[in-house]
């Protein structure tokens, strides 16, 4: 195995959601930036795990999250042709916010594009597995195939989804033993659907579960929708995997069978016994099964439901974190609980992205700290990505003053990320939550 010793002012774990835009925004600032995924591309969750549905640029009354995310989802709308619709000309919708797909292969490489171009150096297939401190510097162990990589730099930014660095730190961590589904995305494509009427095709699937043909979870949401919406959606996003951790290797691999299990009993039931789905293919498959929820940072703040229900003004707020709460759950496939008003505006406070007593190193993504119920909310990709563009600026802002990111001021953060597109958080309202 070879050695590899280098040097760099930041280093990104994980180049997912939160983690390529934080390491574009840290290297547009002026540092040096180490960007160390895993797998094989940019995007985590919305690209390699073919989550392509980014909540939410706008609410219905104004742009909630733009910058550097927004800029990248542009130029791949661009890429495909397509025009993106502005706030004002697109419908109203019952659910907060408007959902907006990204083409994965598109993005996936417009972000790696702009991420090169910037000048972050990407290191994938790579994994970040130990870190110490030494003096101001932090020396990260990531190892990949043939090579152990030992990284000098002054600030990280966890962005690995399972808080792996601050793990490794042996920083303060939350798990709930309840957690949220995870789910293998996949698509099945060619069932005509102008063969399968509603009422038959759901006596079809009830018949399949009493038989035990078909498992629970299989068609996640068998509590709130009829069985025909898996058949719209060629079961995309559509299956639950109860017991999902993709929080190591051995947890990951385990959800990915059962994940790869569940769709194929899915492919084969639907393939034979769905009138109109006769010729039907399974068409795609992600590489991996994703968790919704893992391990949370307990930060120098817990953002609480209340919290996000309210829009609790935060003083140190960094971003917008506009959603509903989506908690997935065993019992009918999710609940959603939504905002009195399209008006109310949640945000996330820079303390949150802090791990309790800690320097030099701040975390983006679903991470967060945050408890159960509002990381329901505020996990949503536009988020994750906002939060990541407000924690490369401070990495970035403190390499270069030469202090401490969890110094750095929050008015400083929100400046330099409007010079990059960003929208500034809403610092405004609040109101009382029974
Ligand atoms: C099934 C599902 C459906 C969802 N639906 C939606 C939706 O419709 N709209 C929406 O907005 N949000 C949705 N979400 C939520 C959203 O996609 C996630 O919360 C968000 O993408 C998480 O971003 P992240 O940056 O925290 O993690 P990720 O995007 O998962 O990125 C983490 C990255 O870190 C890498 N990594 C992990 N460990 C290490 C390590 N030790 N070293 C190096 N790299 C490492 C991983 O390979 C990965 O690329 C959904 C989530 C799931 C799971």
């Amino acid at each position: 195995m070879k050695t590899i010793k280098q040097t760099a002012d930041v280093v990104v774990a994980g180049g997912g959601t939160a983690g390529h835009i934080a390491a574009i925004q840290a290297v547009r600032a002026g540092v040096s930036v180490s960007l160390i995924e895993a797998s094989s591309m940019l995007g985590g969750t919305m690209t390699d795990g073919g989550v392509f549905m980014p909540n939410h640029w706008h609410s219905p009354t104004q742009p909630v999250v733009q910058g550097i995310g927004w800029e990248l989802f542009n130029h791949s709308k661009q890429i495909e042709g397509l025009r993106v619709k502005s706030m004002k000309e697109r419908y109203g919708v019952d659910t907060p916010g408007y959902y907006s797909n990204i083409n994965v292969p598109i993005y996936a490489s417009v972000a790696e594009q702009a991420a090169v171009e910037a000048g972050v150096e990407i290191h994938y297939h790579e994994f970040i597995g130990e870190i110490v401190q030494e003096g101001n510097f932090w020396i990260i162990t990531s190892y990949a195939r043939g090579i152990k990589r030992i990284t000098k730099c002054r600030e990280v930014i966890d962005c690995s989804g399972d808080a792996d660095v601050t793990r490794a730190l042996g920083l303060t961590v939350d798990k709930s033993p309840k957690r949220q589904p995870g789910t293998l995305e996949y698509r099945i494509e060619g069932i005509d659907m102008q063969q399968v009427w509603e009422g038959e095709v759901q006596k079809i699937y009830e018949k399949a579960m009493e038989e035990g043909e078909l498992e629970k979870g299989d068609w996640a949401y068998f509590g709130i929708y009829p069985f025909q919406w898996y058949l719209q959606m060629g079961g995309h996003n559509s299956t639950h995997i109860y017991s999902c951790d993709t929080s190591d290797a051995d947890g990951q691999t385990k959800a990915n069978i059962e994940g790869r299990a569940r769709m194929l009993r899915m492919y084969q039931f639907v393939r034979t016994k769905i009138p109109g789905a006769e010729r039907a293919v399974l068409k795609t498959m992600y590489n991996r099964a994703l968790s919704r929820e893992g391990y949370r940072v307990v930060g120098e703040h817990i953002v609480t439901e209340s919290e996000f229900m309210t829009a609790q003004p935060y003083e140190d707020a960094v971003c917008n974190a506009f959603n509903y709460i989506d908690m997935h759950n065993e019992d009918n496939g999710c609940d959603e609980i939504f905002h009195d008003s399209m008006e109310l505006l949640p945000t996330v406070p820079f303390r949150s992205l802090i791990p309790k007593g800690s320097n030099r190193i701040t975390v983006a993504g679903r991470i967060l700290s945050a408890d159960r119920t509002s990381l329901a909310g505020i996990r949503a990709q536009c988020t994750c990505m906002a939060m990541g563009q407000a924690v490369g600026a401070a990495a970035a802002l403190a390499v270069r003053r030469g202090t401490y990111s969890r110094d750095i001021n929050v008015e400083d953060i929100i400046a330099l990320t409007k010079e990059h597109g960003a929208v500034e958080p809403n610092r405004a309202r609040k109101k009382e939550y029974a």
